[in-house]
């Protein structure tokens, strides 16, 4: 028997619409906070209690609707916003599909008020489950306040998909914070259980903004992003590289101030910090794109939040190049070794040293090149170590420098010495029998855990005069407390400053001022991800970090002289081929193999 084509009713439609777009209680925020900014709020207030799956509201300034606008909101693609299939392409406004309020209507208990500010009366309007509609004029402020009670209390299924209401509360958490940081001349406000955990200034500052919400310490880490190219202009702002998450929650991308989700941007940023951070570490970052809205298409995504590109490849390699060009700016503006000025082009763009280059460059002696941090290295004034080193105006050129290179054969002490660095990654070493490529980071790691294993029982510590405080989230606090003990045994001196402040007074002695809170982030990740692990375990892992954090890092420039030293450590470790994760430091090309190379065997 063939099925009755019928069409479906309103309701039913809206119910369906709502799987797409109400997908869980931060999507109903999302979709509401949207809508306010569309409205031209500067002051949007949300309030959620149970993760928002028992109630949502949003309050904000912006035009209120009329009671004609009103009633014709909550039904099926009812928007201001468009009005034919041609604007889809040059559409400006947040929302645009007329779906979110009828689809969210359609799912909970819901109530629209809202008053224009010429009007004197308030319209209300409630919806239960996408019936018993009732509409009736009231008192109210200028502004639309919407309230979203018992979200999914008639559709049971999708309940059940519900995560736990920490968890819903977190995702609102994040994208009020998202939102937020789109549009800082917007005061945000996010009360969760009467708890204020969001509170922007809306003074358009975004640095402001984003101390607002991620803390003083992030704030003092940010590197400024200014870029434009073929049409695409890149700006915001990225963090450091020391300062990392183990997943993406710290990025946000706005395409047009559109916040959107994109693989290939993320990609991007991975490939632009790639010598810089270890695998898994994820940096702050938060950029706008602008493209010209003829070459993007937002429609793809119900929610609206994943975007195609006309020219993935385009944007690609701007945002890489934005973001390579601002990392390096900082660490070429203090950089370790100053550019000779007898560095020269000649004239057919050849670079050729001058003599001050060669000159009476001695080196300490053995027993003086302690091994200090890459910073202590850094403000040794050696000018005339500037071999291998890119020069600021032929930024592609390298110049190796054989005087001092021989100058170290002749002192007869090494066995193998350093001719330069590749990428700032590798140093490229050789002996009278074989060519050695050297991981610097992975090298220096080796040598620090070496040296910090060799200490044995006793993490070495570092007690501070004036405690460190620390941002944390209330969660975060509530597990310091509970693993003091075990923190205090990894040289740890940390508690509670607070709801969410977190005092520090003492480290392990290798970990940096500036690296403490991601320290400590690991730390209680490793627990709260292993809470059996075994005390060994947990002091094997600090050691590895400790070693891993305090060496050199994959991009710093060394001079050869740091590098002759590195490689000095490197020989006195037990295992100078691998580092402390079994990566390889060191590989090792012998003449034999270079003979086979070259076939001439
Ligand atoms: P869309 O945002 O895609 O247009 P919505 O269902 O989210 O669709 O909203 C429908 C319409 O209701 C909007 O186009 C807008 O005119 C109106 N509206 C919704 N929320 C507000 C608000 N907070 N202030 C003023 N108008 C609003
Ligand atoms: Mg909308």
């Amino acid at each position: 028997m063939e099925a009755e084509v019928r069409l479906l009713d309103q309701n039913t439609a809206n119910k369906i619409a709502a799987g797409e777009v109400v997908e869980k209680p931060a999507s109903v925020t999302k979709e509401l906070v949207e809508n306010s900014l569309d409205a031209g709020a500067s002051n949007i207030e949300v309030t959620i209690y149970e993760g928002g799956t028992e109630y949502i509201r949003v309050v904000d300034n912006g035009s209120g609707m009329s009671e004609a606008n009103a009633k014709l909101s909550v039904l099926r693609h009812a928007t201001s916003k468009l009005r034919s299939a041609e604007d889809l392409l040059s559409i400006h406004s947040l929302g645009f599909r007329g779906e979110a309020l009828p689809s969210i209507a359609s799912v909970a208990k819901f109530t629209l008020l809202t008053r224009l500010s010429d009007e004197e009366f308030a319209t209300s309007i409630t919806i239960n489950g996408g019936e018993n509609i009732e509409c009736i004029s009231t008192g109210g402020n200028v502004g639309t306040v919407i309230t979203v009670k018992d979200l999914f209390y008639n559709v049971p299924a999708r309940r059940k998909f519900l995560r736990t209401v920490n968890t819903e509360g977190r995702y609102i958490n994040e994208i009020i914070s998202k939102i937020a940081l789109s549009r800082p001349d917007v005061h945000f406000r996010l009360l969760n259980n009467d708890k204020e955990v969001i509170n922007t200034p809306g003074n358009g500052d975004l640095v402001d903004t984003i101390t607002a919400l991620y803390g003083k310490n992030l704030a003092a880490a940010l590197i400024a992003v200014k870029y434009e190219d073929n049409g695409i202009g890149i700006s915001g702002y990225i963090g450091k590289p020391t300062m990392l998450k183990g997943t993406r929650q710290w990025q946000t991308i706005f395409v047009n101030g559109r916040t959107i989700n994109n693989r290939m941007i993320g990609k991007a940023l991975d490939h632009a910090y790639r010598s810089q951070i270890p695998k898994g570490g994820f940096p702050f970052a938060v950029l706008d794109i602008t493209v010209d809205t003829a070459n993007i298409d937002i429609n793809v995504h119900p929610q609206k939040s994943e975007i195609k590109f006309g020219d993935e490849g385009a944007v690609y390699r701007v945002v890489y190049h934005a973001l390579s060009e601002a990392l390096t700016k900082p660490l070429l503006g203090t950089s370790e070794v100053p550019i000779t000025s007898s560095v020269s082009k000649d004239g057919f763009g050849m670079v050729k040293r001058g003599l001050s280059g060669s000159s009476g460059a001695s080196y300490p002696s053995l027993e003086q090149q302690i091994w200090k941090t890459p910073e202590y290295v850094s403000e040794t004034p050696n000018r005339e170590f500037s071999m291998a080193q890119r020069t600021s105006e032929n930024s592609d050129i390298i110049v190796p420098d054989n005087n001092i290179a021989f100058q170290d054969v002749n002192s007869g002490v090494d066995t193998i010495w350093p001719l330069g660095q590749i990428d700032r990654v590798f140093i490229v070493a050789q002996s009278e029998t074989a060519l050695y490529l050297i991981d610097q980071h992975a090298a220096h790691e080796r040598v620090m855990y070496d040296k910090l294993v060799a200490t044995h029982q006793e993490i070495p510590t570092q007690q501070f005069l004036i405690p460190l405080y620390l941002d944390a989230l209330p969660q975060e606090v509530s597990m310091i407390e509970e693993y003091r003990k075990e923190f205090l045994q990894l040289g740890v001196d940390i508690e509670p400053g607070g709801e969410t402040v977190l005092r520090v007074s003492s480290l392990p002695a290798d970990i940096k001022n500036d690296e403490a809170e991601e320290f400590i982030r690991e730390i209680l990740k490793l627990l709260s991800e292993n809470k059996n692990i075994k005390p060994a375990d947990l002091r094997e892992e600090v050691l590895h970090y400790a070693a891993c954090h305090s060496a050199i890092r994959a991009g710093e420039v060394l001079n050869i002289r740091q590098m002759r030293a590195l490689i000095l450590e490197l020989l006195n470790t037990e295992h100078p081929f691998t580092c402390p994760h079994g990566r390889p430091c060191m590989i090792e090309i012998t003449s034999e193999e270079l003979y086979k190379m070259f076939k001439r065997t």
